[in-house]
Formats: structure tokens, C-alpha cells, sequence
């Protein structure tokens, strides 16, 4: 009965605006609605949040809605389209264009605007916001000709913009009209400590400085004058971040009530004075206060979704804690920060010489946490947040919670089952103990959580505390978290790595007798060749280790879905001559495979039976190429750009460095499979923060970065050290490497390693930069024993004929090829055999002359 679905327009698609719409349709409510979703900005919904790493990830990796479209039918997206009038007597509106929609229940979901103050010149080329991912191109494109940047604003994202320009290689100057930066967030010392470290950047802080024009030069912003400054501030590009005005235009002319400050002024459902009109995110007032940040706004779009679902969700208010890492700063701010409770008491802790400051507001009789400021080291932030905001009582010696030797994860503060873990998307401990403890299909672990209940999902603050809350649960029900890595091994891999190298074993058989029971099954088994390899370095096809891999370690090639196996041709750093193109050109014709360019740099070759690999392979070695490690738990690639060689933007030769790292630990076994990056230049083309370790040139040398990864569940890479000379990165990527290989789970990927160290981060800078496990030279020979040792497994294969001898499909029919491997075309090339269209059975693919090869 299509006639009584109702229309629901939304309009704006930012964050908040997707964030509704997955919830409506999670919640069912396309059962009763067609969704039109309309957004001005010519890309869908991304994370504005995390805006400023454009620049290093680009707009793909911020996309909140990676394919480009809902995939629900009855949700329709509209982008690159301004709405201009809403009518709430016709109950219609009107999209630039001219087309007018008519609703049943509109939601207003425009955001805000930067404030522009209006001085002279402000509106000068050279004169930029910072909001939108077309206006960070703009900048960028304009820092591109320039050498001096100005950000007008010194709050969180005046500090956000200035790190931009930083980072696009500017000198850059920040003016704040304030005595100190971030005001709203951190009192005079956090904002003095604040400043220190930003100056310690190169930065330079104009504190207390009022704007008075933009000075004009060849009618282009030159730099800014400065009210009580003689000397003006050379400025070629100007950022003006002088905080935001909710874009609450559409409600005023249609006649909505707004607040005295601006923005719509909604009711606890989010419901504007027109009860068929909605208002969320920072275009919204709900009494009368508009929330410049995403929780707020993401709390909204759940309660109108709830509301339009006749549910009872109320919103009554936000919590206004924020922690970011400003230039690589931690900066936290949480509940009564500024200590307005009347007798408040303050508990602080500074030290000058490492650059942390910590404050504790704790109520007039010292029994509860009313909130804080942390600057230079927020780790305890993800447990103090959710304390404060629960009244519970503090321990006997609150000043543990801030001295350096605590980790604010560590100490147990019993949170009630109320408290919120998760501000950001308002997860309470109560729903996260629920997911682990539920009769139906429990989670077994905090990365199953995250996953589940989005815990943890937006900004990670709270990840440590999520994990500390589910082991807890896991012991308080006796349950000890299971550290065993299968039945037959009662410890860690870590552990079992630490064994297997502390007794020397160079066989399973003898790993499992000396430290297990049983006779090993796919968990440990594959583990413990992995160990084996990382250790030593043999064939993996050699008698005692054959048996121990995975199908595609086996053969030396990845499987695929109809029984054939691909080739990848190692291509490092993508370098390949017009010649090494042709090989793979003509081994890929002539034995009938499936060609396609990856992602990686590299080329698949696919459908190759497994009687031809030998064969296929010898070409390809002939020609100077590795077959390439595309399957197993080993290093992948280390994808590059052009770098300075070819690229205008590079500054580093980032092609040889790929090519380097490449060589340097192809066939390394690990824990997880790896990748790497290198980008010529902070542009990064090589996607470099989406691998495992990830380096970007500097003017100085090399950024690197650790623990990024796509998938599933993708993590950007964190900056690790900075400025880096070639030997040094080479030196800490073994160390990293090395460590993460030691120290990892099974299957765990770097991300999700760095994360479970106690420190995090902190820890793998402590281990690999400042050596204070005195492990470093142990690392770096382990990786030079790898790369000493190293040789080509297919090579070797090729050379060996009892390796040779196991490529066959039949045993008893060496000769015979799988009948059951069957292909389809499309495109021109074969295709895994579906059960309609025309099948290419094994006889017809065609098949060259195999060089030396075992068929
Ligand atoms: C650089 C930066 C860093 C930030 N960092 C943080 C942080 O660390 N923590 C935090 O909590 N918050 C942060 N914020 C704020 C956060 O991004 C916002 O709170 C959040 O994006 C608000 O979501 P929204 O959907 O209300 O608005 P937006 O995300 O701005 O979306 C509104 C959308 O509506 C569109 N629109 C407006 N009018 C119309 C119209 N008439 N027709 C069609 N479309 C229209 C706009 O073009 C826009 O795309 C940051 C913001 C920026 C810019
Ligand atoms: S150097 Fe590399 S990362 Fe920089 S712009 Fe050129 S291709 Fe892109």
C-alpha cells in the first residue's frame, strides 16, 4: 500500500544528517517512510572530525559512506544540491533547481558556518574556513605558492587549522584574541603548557591579539595587522576560525522559532515549534544552547529517530568532554573543568620538563570527581570522563589518578553499570558487559564490542576502558581471560615465540613436546610455522614445516574461489620496465589467466592450475621476478607515489625508499599480514597512514607512521617519529617489526597490537625510539638475520624436484588436470564457471610451452 508511506526529507548530509539516517533505517523506520536525503556539499557524509587528515588519507578514507550510496531502495541521496526553501504550510521544500519535495516529516540537519569577523580584507583571496573538504583543497592549493599561513582563532579548531597549514609546509603564525589557546577547553597553566608545546612545533602564538585587517598586497592577502602591534604578521594564507554560527537561515525564513544566540530552538524530542519539523546537530537549540560537537548531535539523531517511532527518548543535555592530539599533544577537558562548583577543591599536577599538566576539580568534601584538564598526557582520560560523569566516589588517594606512575586504565574504580563509556555514540558499561555476558551469541572479546555496539567506534578514547571492562567481566565470573592460543598450547604466541627462541627448536614436533600436548591443530600449527619462519628462515616447504602451513603457503600461491590459484609477480615500489610488462603479459596470455591491476601496484594473474604454477613461475623468474608474497601472514607490498623523482610536490625520492623496504623484508613472517607505504610528500598519494608502517617525506627526511591497515575494520597509522634520516627509519621499521612479530597474538594486526600494550603508542615509542628495553640492537639483528638469509621460495621450489613433485592435482594421475576447474568468460578474459553460460572446461584454456616445468 505504497500510498500510506509517508516521505521524510532530511536535510544537510553531514555527519549528524548520515548519522540519523542509519539510524532510521536500522531502526526499521524505512518500514513506513521513503527517506530523501539532500546535501549541499558535492561528496555524501564524511567525518569531519577527522577533517584535518585529508591531507594525508584524502576524501575516500573520511567518506562515512565508503560505496556512495545507502544501499536501501528506499532511502534516495541527493548530493551537491542547497535546499532554499522550506515551506512548513505546504509542507514542502524547495531544492536549488527549482524541484520541490513535499514531506510529512522534515529533519533539518545544516550544521553550522564559520564565524567570519567582519575587519577589513576578510574577504581577500588568500582568505580561507576551515570546514568542508573543499575548502581544505582550496588551502592546499593556495599553501602550495606560499610560505607564511595565519589562523585567526586559537581554539580547538583554530590549533586544527594551524597544524594544517603546518603540516602543508607554512610557516605558521596563530592569532588569538584570548590571553591563552583553547580557552573554552583548559584553564591558564593547561593553556601556558598548551602553548609550550605548540611553540616547541615551530609555531609562533600571538596571545592576546585582536585582528584588525588583512593587509593587501597585488590584491592578494600579504599578512594581518594586529590591534597594539606595530609590525604587522606576514600572512600569504589566512584561516579564519573564529568559532561557528548555526545555519538556522531555512528556520528563520520559514517562521521557526530560534534562540536568542541562534540555531532552532527544539524540545527534548528535537522537535522545532512546527511539530512536523525536526532540528539535530549544531544547527539545533534544544533550550535554547546549540553543542558545537558531534555527540551531541549523533544523541539527537537517535532521539528523533526514536521519536518518529513513537519511542521516549529525550535529550536533555550533553556531555561537553573532549580529548583530541593536537600536533601530536594530548589535550583533554572533561565535566566541571573550570571548577564552577562552589567549593570545589583542585588537585593538580605540572611538570615543565616532560610538558604534562593535569587538574582534578573534586567536590568541597574530596569524596567525588567533578572533572579536569589534561594536557601533554590524557591517558587517564577514558576513565576519568565516565567518573566524573557518574558520581562515584573517588579512591582514598585521588592524586593517584594523576601522577605519572598511575595509567589512568589501570586503576580499577569499580564504574557504576550506568556510567557512559562511550560518549560519543552514549554506550554505558551496562550495554557493554551485556554484550559479552548475553545467552545469544555473545562477544568474545573488545574488538567484538567495538564492532557490535560501537563502542569505542568514533573518536577510540574509551577503547582502552572498553577492553579493561570486558576482561573484567570475563574474571568476575571466573571465567580468567584466556590467554591459551589453542588446546594443545596453554600460553600466548608471545610466549610460545619467547620459548621456541629461548630453547632453539627448529621443529614442531619438538615445540609441542617440549611446551604443548596433542599433535597441533590449523591454530597452532600455522602459528608455530610462522614462528619457525621468523626465526629461522627456512623453505616453508621443507619436509618439517610442509605440513604445518596453510593451503596457500602450501603451493606457494592463493587459492581461489574455483579451486585455481593467482600469481603475483612482486613489482617493488610498483617499478616495473616496458620489458617485465611484457613477460607478464605474455605468461598471463599464454596460459589463460584472469589479468587485473591490484590496488597493491601489482598484477594478478588468476586462474592458474596448480600443475602449471612451476611452470608459470620459471617465466617469471627467468625475467627477474619473485612470484610475490599475496597470500600468507608475510610482508605484501610497500606501495609508493612517484615522489621527487617525477612529482613537483615530492620532496623525498619515495619510490627507492619503497623499493628498499620492500626488498628489506619481503618474505618476512608474521603475526598478521603486512603492508607499507611511502608517500613523497604529506599529499600522500601512497596512502601510507592506511598500512602497517607508513613513511612520508619531509623537507627534513621521513615521517613514519605505525599500525594502519585497511579491512574490515580500518585503522589510520599513528605518527610514530618525525624527521628521520634513511638509516634511522630503516632502523626503527626493523625494531617495529621485530617486536610487533615477538610480541603479537595470532592473527592480530598491527592496529589492534599497538592498542593492547599497556601505553599504546607510548609503549611502541618507548620500545622502538627510545630503547628502554634495551631491545633495539636485539631487534635490529633478528631483521638482519631475515634479510641475510633471505633467498626467492619459488626459485627454490623450482630447484628442488621432491618440492616439485607435490604439484600435481592427482596423486595417482600426475599428468591429469582437475576436471572441476571450469571457466566462464567476461570481458574477454575466463572468470570462475558459474552454472548458466558458457563454460571453458580444462582442455580449452590455452596453455604455452612451459619452461622447465614439472607438467
Ligand atoms: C576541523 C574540524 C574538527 C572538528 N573536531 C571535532 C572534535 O574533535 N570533536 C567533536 O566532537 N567535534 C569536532 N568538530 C565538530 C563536528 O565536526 C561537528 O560537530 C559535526 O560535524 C556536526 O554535524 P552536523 O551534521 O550537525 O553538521 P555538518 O557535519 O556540518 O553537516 C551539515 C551539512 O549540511 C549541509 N547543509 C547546510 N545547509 C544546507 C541546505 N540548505 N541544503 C543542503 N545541505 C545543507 C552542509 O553543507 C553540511 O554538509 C570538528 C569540526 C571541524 C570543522
Ligand atoms: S610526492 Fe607523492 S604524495 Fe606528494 S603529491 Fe607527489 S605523488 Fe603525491
Amino acid at each position: 500500500m505504497t500510498h500510506l508511506r509517508k516521505h521524510l526529507v532530511v536535510v544537510g548530509h553531514g555527519m549528524v544528517g548520515h548519522r540519523f539516517v542509519q539510524a532510521a533505517i536500522e531502526r526499521g523506520l524505512t518500514e513506513t517512510h521513503d527517506i530523501t536525503v539532500i546535501g549541499e556539499e558535492r561528496l555524501p557524509a564524511y567525518d569531519r572530525v577527522a577533517l584535518t587528515s585529508f591531507f594525508e588519507v584524502g576524501a575516500d578514507a573520511l567518506s562515512l559512506l565508503p560505496e556512495g550510496s545507502y544501499d536501501d531502495p528506499r532511502v534516495r541521496l541527493l548530493t551537491g544540491i542547497e535546499v532554499t526553501d522550506l515551506d512548513t504550510t505546504a509542507r514542502s521544500v524547495t531544492l536549488a533547481g527549482g524541484e520541490v519535495l513535499a514531506y510529512d516529516v522534515c529533519v533539518l540537519a545544516t550544521g553550522a558556518a564559520p564565524f567570519v569577523p567582519p575587519v577589513p580584507g576578510h574577504d581577500l583571496p588568500g582568505c580561507f574556513v576551515y570546514r568542508t573538504i573543499d575548502d581544505l583543497e582550496a588551502i592546499r592549493e593556495a599553501a602550495a605558492t606560499a610560505k607564511v599561513g595565519a589562523v585567526i582563532g586559537g581554539g580547538l579548531l583554530g590549533l586544527e587549522a594551524a597544524n594544517a597549514l603546518a603540516q602543508l609546509g607554512l610557516e605558521t603564525h596563530v592569532v588569538e584574541m584570548a590571553p591563552r589557546l583553547m580557552a573554552v577547553q583548559v584553564d591558564d597553566a593547561g593553556g601556558a603548557m598548551l602553548r609550550r608545546h605548540i611553540e616547541k612545533l615551530g609555531l609562533t602564538i600571538h596571545a592576546g591579539a585582536m585582528t584588525k585587517g588583512v593587509v593587501e598586497a597585488d590584491g592578494r592577502a600579504a599578512g594581518l595587522t594586529l590591534a597594539d602591534r606595530d609590525e604587522p604578521v606576514p600572512a600569504e594564507v589566512v584561516v579564519f576560525s573564529a568559532g561557528i554560527r548555526p545555519r538556522d537561515a531555512l528556520a528563520r525564513t520559514a517562521g521557526l522559532e530560534v534562540a536568542e544566540r541562534g540555531g532552532v530552538l527544539v524540545d527534548e524530542q528535537c522537535r522545532t515549534s512546527d511539530p512536523h519539523v525536526y532540528a539535530i546537530g549544531e544547527c539545533a537549540a534544544p533550550a535554547g544552547k546549540m553543542y558545537g560537537l558531534v555527540a551531541p548531535g549523533y544523541a539527537m539523531a537517535e532521539v528523533v529517530a526514536d521519536a518518529l517511532l513513537a519511542g521516549p527518548g529525550t535529550f536533555t543535555g550533553a556531555d561537553m568532554s573532549t580529548k583530541l592530539k593536537l600536533m601530536g599533544v594530548d589535550v583533554a577537558s572533561f565535566g566541571d573543568a573550570f571548577a564552577t562548583t562552589p567549593d570545589s577543591l583542585e588537585l593538580t599536577y605540572s611538570d615543565a620538563v616532560t610538558g604534562v599538566y593535569k587538574k582534578l576539580v573534586i567536590s568541597d568534601d574530596g569524596t567525588r570527581l567533578l572533572g579536569g584538564i589534561l594536557v601533554g598526557d590524557a591517558s587517564a582520560y577514558g576513565i576519568l570522563r565516565p567518573m566524573a560523569a557518574s558520581g562515584l566516589p573517588l579512591p582514598a588517594n585521588p592524586e593517584e589518578l594523576i601522577l605519572p606512575a598511575s595509567s589512568g586504565s589501570s586503576v580499577d574504580v569499580g564504574l557504576p553499570d550506568e556510567a557512559v563509556i562511550c560518549s560519543c555514540n552514549n554506550v554505558t558499561k551496562a550495554e557493554i558487559t551485556d554484550r559479552v555476558a548475553r545467552d545469544d551469541d555473545p562477544c568474545a572479546d573488545a574488538a567484538c564490542v567495538t564492532a557490535c555496539s560501537k563502542a569505542g567506534a568514533t573518536c577510540g578514547s574509551c577503547k582502552p576502558l572498553v577492553k579493561k571492562i570486558v576482561e573484567d567481566w570475563f574474571t568476575s565470573v571466573g571465567r580468567t581471560v584466556d590467554t591459551s592460543m589453542c588446546e594443545h598450547f596453554a600460553m600466548t604466541r608471545a610466549e610460545l615465540y619467547d620459548l621456541v627462541a629461548v630453547h632453539g627448536h627448529t621443529r614442531f614436533d619438538d615445540v609441542v613436546a617440549a611446551h604443548g600436548r596433542g599433535r597441533g591443530c590449523e591454530i597452532c600449527k600455522p602459528a608455530i610455522a610462522s614462528i619457525l619462519a621468523s626465526l629461522l628462515n627456512h623453505h616453508v616447504l621443507d619436509d618439517d614445516a610442509f605440513a604445518l602451513q596453510d593451503t596457500n603457503d602450501r603451493y606457494l600461491a592463493n587459492i581461489q574461489k574455483n579451486g585455481s590459484y593467482s600469481v603475483v609477480p612482486r613489482i617493488p615500489g610498483g617499478e616495473v620496465t616496458p620489458e617485465g610488462l611484457i613477460v607478464i603479459g605474455e605468461v598471463a596470455r599464454d596460459y589463460g589467466l584472469y589479468t587485473k591491476i591490484t590496488g597493491g601496484q601489482r598484477i594478478d594473474l588468476f586462474g592458474a592450475r596448480m600443475e602449471d604454477l612451476p611452470a608459470i613461475w620459471t617465466r617469471l623468474v627467468d625475467a627477474g621476478f619473485e612470484s610475490g608474497h599475496a597470500y600468507g601472514k608475510s610482508l605484501r607490498t610497500v606501495k609508493s607515489c612517484v615522489g621527487s623523482t617525477w612529482c613537483r610536490f615530492g620532496v623525498q625520492d619515495s619510490t627507492s625508499m619503497a623499493i628498499a623496504l620492500e626488498l628489506r623484508y619481503r618474505g618476512l613472517r608474521s603475526p598478521h599480514k603486512l603492508k607499507g607505504g611511502v608517500s613523497g610528500c604529506a599529499r600522500e598519494c601512497a596512502e601510507a597512514r592506511g598500512k602497517d608502517f607508513g613513511v612520508i617525506a619531509t623537507e627534513k627526511g621521513w615521517n613514519l607512521y605505525v599500525g594502519g591497515n585497511g579491512g574490515a575494520v580500518p585503522a589510520h597509522a599513528q605518527l610514530l617519529a618525525s624527521d628521520l634520516d634513511d638509516e634511522t627509519l630503516v632502523r626503527y621499521v626493523d625494531r617495529f617489526l621485530m617486536y610487533y612479530i615477538r610480541t603479537a597474538d595470532r592473527l592480530q594486526r598491527t592496529s589492534t597490537w599497538v592498542d593492547s600494550l599497556d601505553g599504546g603508542l607510548e609503549r611502541v615509542r618507548e620500545v622502538v625510539v627510545d630503547d628502554v628495553l634495551s631491545l633495539g640492537s636485539e631487534l635490529e639483528a633478528a631483521m638482519a638475520r631475515h634479510v641475510g638469509t633471505y633467498f626467492d621460495e619459488w626459485r627454490a621450489t623450482l630447484e628442488d624436484p621432491a618440492k616439485l613433485a607435490r604439484f600435481t592435482s592427482f596423486v595417482n594421475a600426475p599428468d591429469v588436470p582437475d576436471p572441476h576447474i571450469t571457466f566462464d568468460t567476461q570481458r574477454d578474459q575466463i572468470v570462475p564457471a558459474t552454472s548458466t553460460g558458457p563454460v571453458l572446461v580444462a582442455a580449452s584454456i590455452p596453455v604455452g610451452a612451459p619452461v622447465g616445468g614439472a607438467r
